[in-house]
């Protein structure tokens, strides 16, 4: 069949209120060459199509899209809107939940360029009728708040979660003063807004369902709750808060306290930093931004962790021990020479603690291959 090239696609400016993805080239046929008088110009109706991607009224996928979007998203309410309960909520928002938020401070500006409900008064926020109440508070203020919270405005089988980054003790407190019928899981993404600013994908997600109802809409809630952080890509474990807290201890307690130490000490970059002392670097630059009430929560709510304070304390003198001692040895043939007589040109002055342990090392006199 001859076709024609001629078509002929609309202006999108003469339409402004649709938006246009694609326009489409429609082949107009020729006049047939046997028809009669072929030389007088034939008039076609001219043709036009567009494709529109802009939602529709009448647009059945967008409304499917949208029932699914509300069948999927829970309402739900933190408590601490501080630095971890806005970060959360960043990635809540992104997975379509309604997010409301009460914290102490006034964050009303902040929340609302976020797209999230800010409430001063947790009364308010809980006649909203929350799925999902989230605690993001400081472990310090955790049982000051829990007793003022007014749970009789809540629906009666709410459920409570909490990001604590130690776990017996919320556990413990969610037990003591939430109402029976609360549902209870305990969490901890072991990950904050500086190592999980990138992406949460390969990152540890611990919880534990300590109490969560038989019904089916209760084991869903909980189940939607936890998909946010599975489709963000988190590794998923769960494990109870008891366990959490031994491994807790002696890897994140042990983190953030070789982070502040580190800190302290004053570590600059260099033009010759080493792979070693980049991740050094990093180390003092993930756990800076957190605050002490964090750290200090760390190490008075989880029970392990004045155990690992003394076992690095022990190390770090050991250590210690390990070179003083070696250097003792340098230092006593320096002074006795092979044969254990006193070389008296080879003696120096030192400094002695009361205890008589060397504190001024003479390195000038030491060559490296320890001689
Ligand atoms: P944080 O210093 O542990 O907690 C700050 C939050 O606690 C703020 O929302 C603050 O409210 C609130 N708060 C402090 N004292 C309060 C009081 N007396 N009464 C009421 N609210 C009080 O810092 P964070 O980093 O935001 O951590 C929040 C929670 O997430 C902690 O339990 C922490 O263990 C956990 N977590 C943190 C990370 C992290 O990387 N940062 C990772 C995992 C879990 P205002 O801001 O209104 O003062």
């Amino acid at each position: 069949m001859l076709l024609s090239s001629a078509a002929i696609s609309l202006n999108p400016q003469s339409l402004p209120f649709l938006s246009f993805s694609h326009s489409v080239s429609v082949p107009i046929p020729h006049p047939h060459p046997f028809l009669p008088n072929p030389s007088k110009p034939t008039h076609f109706p001219s043709l036009q199509i567009s494709c529109i991607d802009a939602a529709q009224p009448f647009d059945y996928e967008s409304h499917l899209k949208n029932h699914y979007i509300q069948s999927t998203s829970l309402k739900i309410a933190i408590l601490g809107f501080g630095n971890f309960g806005q970060f959360l909520s960043k990635a809540f928002l992104r997975h379509h939940h309604t997010l409301l938020a009460y914290s102490r401070t006034n964050y009303s500006d902040l929340a609302n360029q976020l797209g999230v409900s800010f409430y001063s008064d947790p009364n308010d926020l809980f006649e909203q009728h929350p799925d999902v109440v989230l605690l993001s508070t400081s472990i310090l203020s955790t049982e000051t708040l829990l007793q003022k919270l007014p749970f009789q405005r809540l629906r009666r089988n709410t459920l409570f979660v909490d990001v604590l980054s130690v776990k017996e003790f919320p556990r413990n407190l969610f037990l003591k003063y939430l109402p029976p019928d609360f549902d209870i899981l305990c969490t901890h993404p072991m990950f904050g807004p500086e190592s999980g600013k990138e992406s949460w994908a390969g990152l540890p997600f611990v919880y534990d369902k300590v109490r969560i109802g038989d019904e089916e809409n209760r084991v869903k809630r909980c189940d939607k709750f936890l998909g946010i952080f599975e489709k963000e890509g988190c590794r998923m474990v769960e494990m109870s808060c008891m366990e959490h807290d031994k491994y807790a201890a002696g890897s994140q307690f042990v983190t953030h306290t070789m982070g502040r130490v580190l800190e302290k000490f004053g570590l600059e970059s260099s033009p010759i930093n080493t792979k070693g002392y980049e991740t050094l670097l990093n180390l003092v630059e993930n756990t800076k931004g957190d605050s002490f009430d964090l750290y200090y929560g760390l190490f008075m709510y989880n029970q392990n962790a004045l155990e690992q304070l003394e076992r690095l304390d022990m190390a770090f003198e050991s250590i210690k021990k390990d070179l003083f001692g070696r250097l003792h040895q340098v230092y006593r043939k320096q002074l006795f020479g092979d044969n254990g007589e006193v070389d008296k040109k080879k003696m120096l002055p030192q400094k002695l603690l009361a205890n008589g342990s060397l504190i001024e090392p003479p390195l000038d006199n030491v060559r490296q291959d320890g001689s």
